[in-house]
């Protein structure tokens, strides 16, 4: 993947509380290209790899079970930055500390349940953009 993309999830809350198009609307009136997009749901499995860094953490069953509990809206973002300016557009991981106006602050109900995934680097941008979508999902 290009160094001028992100991978982003609407988690299982936005989901359900039906932030999608909300969310969506934020992101693309950013800036930002969608590139590749799917509403599907992670395994067990799926989320114990994709959160493999966290797995000693205390919150990793926690997180895991939110994380496959219903659909997700997983995507692939293009946009000069785009890992650096996600991030910012988002928010702190704790919506407590999430400055106004990003989406953390409008969706997220806490630390736990926080809305929404972006990628912290161009490397973990490739490695989860290539986790969800094949070459052929993505335009
Ligand atoms: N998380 C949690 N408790 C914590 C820290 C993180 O439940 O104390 C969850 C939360 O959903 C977060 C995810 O684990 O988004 C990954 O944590 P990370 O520190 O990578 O935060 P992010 O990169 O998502 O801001
Ligand atoms: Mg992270």
């Amino acid at each position: 993947m290009r160094t001028d993309r992100t991978f982003t999830m609407l988690k299982p809350d936005s989901v359900e509380k039906g932030h999608i198009g909300a969310i969506l609307e934020k992101i693309t009136a950013s800036g930002f290209r969608i590139v590749a997009m799917k509403l599907t749901q992670m395994t067990k499995a799926d989320a114990e790899e994709f959160y493999a860094i966290h797995s000693e953490r205390p919150f990793f069953g926690e997180l895991v079970e939110y994380m496959t509990r219903g659909p997700i809206v997983s995507a692939i973002l293009e946009k000069a930055n785009a890992v650096e300016d996600f991030r910012a557009l988002i928010g702190a991981t704790n919506p407590a500390d999430a400055a106004e106006g990003t989406i953390r602050k409008l969706y997220a109900a806490s630390i736990g349940e926080n809305a929404v995934h972006g990628s912290d680097s161009d490397e973990n941008a490739a490695i989860e953009g290539a986790f969800h979508f094949s070459g052929r999902e993505m335009f």
